[in-house]
């Protein structure tokens, strides 16, 4: 690509797509922005002050395939017919953090991905390198987008969230850190329902590292260790695991309470108690992050300190009230049944479970175990509630349906004793009554304080 006002077309204006725009702008190009939906006033805004050309409600087609190279949201599916014509005509297609990346200088990368934890591992990772003072930006899914950060304020490090669909159009972007921090099924629907494609997505963030560049793997997800053989992987591989040391060196493990993360000849020991966010998914994420700010080369001190004082994000696990005895709980980005499973295992008391949304293909059976020792009533949140009464009709004695939050809340008032925990665990999309998973876990907040 070079940069002589040639033609970059954006598909979809949202956060990436105008990010994309706005450096593409900078660095000379030809830009024009085609948004088949309506864009939000906010990017219409910062589109036009920076005088960069767009249309939305449709794509022209011409203005289109003149591209010499299209930058696609990742929201956007390669089976929409703009996107067919656009692989017909052979044009080069990349996602938004391949084109940020041809624009990096010497900036360092931290890049997480995974099924579930990739938020809150970013978040902390990046909350690790500041509290070392570094010079960083969080960006990806989570914050600005990787391109507008390096047009609006370039920084020396990155800490990125990259979902699989910003992994599928990359053809030279190489982190310096990979994490991998588990896969189990998700956004099937996107992948053809083949759980293989989402997994050779996934292995993507590492396929252009180097012997110098880290990848950062749990030892622990059994598809992930399945599949490394299948790659040829070039960058030094760390471990992280919940059993004991077995992960040679350098990497992270849980032994009697407490976390190691080993790396150059240095051992950070901290007591698993004294992490500011609580739960077993949260232990691996802390070993990510704890191995990634390592490799940065954070001091363990800094590291503890960090750990010890982060809270968590919004709507993951996070708790509301305690409302007559009952405890309640909004897990609402827990959008899959591996996210369940992980808030069920770390809930101490009878669970009222608010369930269902829009179903990804999901398969209960992961969750059975746990929802016939814990779970003593479901209140499905959701316009299509087949599947769950199907997979837990003969297993929960009580299952109401519901299709509002303020009806799934009063419904599992009613059925909840004190002692109870009243836990929003969706494992679904939520676009069949919300307008995203922050809307649903908004209107389940308020319901529980309204109640
Ligand atoms: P992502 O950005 O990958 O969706 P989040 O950090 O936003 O991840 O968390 C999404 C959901 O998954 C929440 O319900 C959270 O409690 C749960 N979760 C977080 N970390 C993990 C993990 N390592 N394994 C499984 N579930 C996790």
């Amino acid at each position: 690509m070079s940069t002589n006002q040639q033609r970059l077309v954006i598909l979809g204006a949202a956060e990436s797509g105008v990010g994309a725009a706005l450096l593409g702008k900078q660095q000379g190009w030809d830009v024009f922005v085609s948004d088949g939906g309506s864009i939000k006033e906010q990017f219409k805004t910062v589109l036009r002050q920076n005088a960069i050309e767009f249309e939305e409600g449709h794509h022209t087609m011409d203005r289109v395939l003149n591209a010499t190279c299209v930058v696609k949201s990742p929201g956007i599916s390669d089976k929409v017919a703009v996107m067919k014509d656009v692989r017909k005509a052979g044009i080069e297609v990349c996602s938004e953090i391949e084109f940020g990346y041809r624009y990096k200088g010497d900036s360092k990368i931290i890049a997480i991905t995974g099924s579930n934890g990739k938020s809150t591992t970013t978040k902390l990772t990046y909350h690790t390198l500041k509290t070392a003072d570094y010079d960083v930006a969080m960006v990806g899914n989570i914050g600005y987008s990787f391109a507008r950060q390096i047009a609006e304020k370039p920084c020396e490090w990155y800490v990125m969230e990259i979902s699989s669909f910003q992994l599928d159009d990359i053809h030279y972007f190489r982190p310096d850190v990979a994490v991998l921090l588990n896969i189990t099924p998700d956004h099937l629907d996107r992948y053809d329902y083949k759980f293989e494609n989402y997994i050779a997505s996934k292995f993507r963030i590492t396929q252009n590292q180097q012997p110098t560049d880290y990848f950062v793997v749990n030892h622990d997800d059994k598809v992930i260790t399945n599949h490394l053989s299948a790659h040829s992987i070039h960058a030094q591989t760390l471990f992280f695991t919940m059993n004991d040391n077995n992960t040679g060196n350098e990497g992270g493990y849980i032994s009697d309470d407490h976390m190691h993360v080993l790396f150059n000849g240095e051992n950070l020991d901290m007591s698993i108690h004294d992490l500011a966010i609580k739960g077993k998914h949260n232990q691996y994420n802390s070993m990510a992050a704890g191995i990634s700010a390592r490799i940065a080369g954070v001091r363990k001190e800094k590291i503890r300190e960090s750990f010890l004082g982060f809270t968590g994000l919004e709507h993951r696990l996070e708790f509301v009230a305690t409302i007559r005895g009952v405890e309640y709980i909004n897990d609402s980005k827990a959008t899959n049944v591996n996210s369940v499973w992980y808030a069920l295992e770390s809930m101490k008391k009878p669970v009222v479970l608010i369930l269902g949304g829009q179903d990804k293909g999901n398969d209960y059976s992961e969750i059975m175990d746990l929802v016939k020792e814990k779970v003593k009533a479901i209140v499905c949140l959701g316009i299509d509630n087949t599947a769950i009464h199907e997979a837990f009709g003969e297993v929960v004695p009580t299952i109401v349906d519901t299709t509002s939050a303020q009806d799934a809340v009063n419904a599992s008032y009613a059925v909840s004793e004190p002692g109870d925990v009243v836990l929003l665990a969706p494992a679904c999309a939520s676009f069949d009554l919300f307008k995203n998973y922050e809307d649903r876990g908004k209107q389940f907040k308020d319901a529980v304080r309204n109640l």
